[in-house]
């Protein structure tokens, strides 16, 4: 018999829970010790192209994985909040992994330019994530400076790591 147990992935790690973020809405919160490179969550969900039928629930909760494509989740992951001082990132196209080292209580936050590159500049949002990095207006990749992505070396979503979208400054 094969083994199969081995091929279920880990949709939502039991050390995460959902929580009011006040000012925020909600957002996701470690409640055990999570070490680097730990699974977080997965984008499991339905797929949507650029021209699908969408609702503003919908875009506000998906991921890019290809120039016209993004997904949706059944779990947890769409609760992720964007911080420019993130500690989670992406592990290939739908897997959100921690960076490093997450105690408990503190908040788990990924950085939306991992993953977006909409060509339509409207596709922006102003971050009040309020760390000390904060780029204010999030939106698309091809604006993240390269130093940041290089920060961000191993983490960013492998559609435009190999893409090799240049860098492009926010106009
Ligand atoms: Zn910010």
């Amino acid at each position: 018999m094969p083994i199969c147990g081995i091929m279920i992935s880990i949709m939502t790690n039991s050390k995460i829970k959902l929580v009011k973020i006040p000012g925020n809405g909600k957002g996701i919160v470690a409640q055990a010790t999570i070490k680097k490179d730990e699974i977080i969550a997965e984008y499991d969900g339905q797929v949507v192209h650029l021209h699908s039928k969408w609702n503003n629930n919908l875009a506000d909760h998906v991921i890019q994985f290809a120039p016209k494509s993004w997904r949706a989740t059944n779990g947890l992951a769409k609760y992720l909040n964007h911080s420019c001082e993130p500690n989670c990132g992406l592990l290939g196209l739908f897997t959100i992994v921690a960076m490093r080292a997450i105690r408990v209580g503190e908040q788990l936050t990924w950085d939306y330019e991992m993953t977006e590159n909409n060509k339509n500049e409207r596709w922006s949002m102003n971050c009040h994530c309020g760390t000390r990095s904060c780029r204010k207006i999030i939106g698309a990749y091809r604006h993240l400076p390269l130093a940041i992505r290089r920060k961000y070396r191993g983490y960013i979503s492998s559609w435009l790591v190999e893409a090799k979208i240049p860098y492009v400054k926010r106009t």
